[in-house]
């Protein structure tokens, strides 16, 4: 499984867990995260790496609420 593409902001780090499911962030553009990420709704922040890596390729974004009202 892939690694987990969440971010902490407040230690400047990837999620170390493997990722479970696909989310939206606030960018639009989808992210692997793990279960503990999924639940965070707008607290918790994502972004792109380099390949399974800690280096970081992208700004941080935040994510959606996994409920989200219909348009
Ligand atoms: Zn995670």
């Amino acid at each position: 499984m892939e690694r987990c593409e969440g971010y902490y902001r407040l230690e400047n780090r990837r999620c170390d867990r493997a990722a479970t499911r696909d989310v939206r962030a606030a960018d639009g553009d989808f992210y692997v995260v793990c279960d503990y990420h999924s639940r965070q709704g707008w607290t918790a922040s994502v972004a792109r790496w380099h390949g399974e890596s800690d280096s970081r390729a992208s700004a941080p974004a935040p994510l959606r609420p996994s409920v989200q009202p219909a348009a």
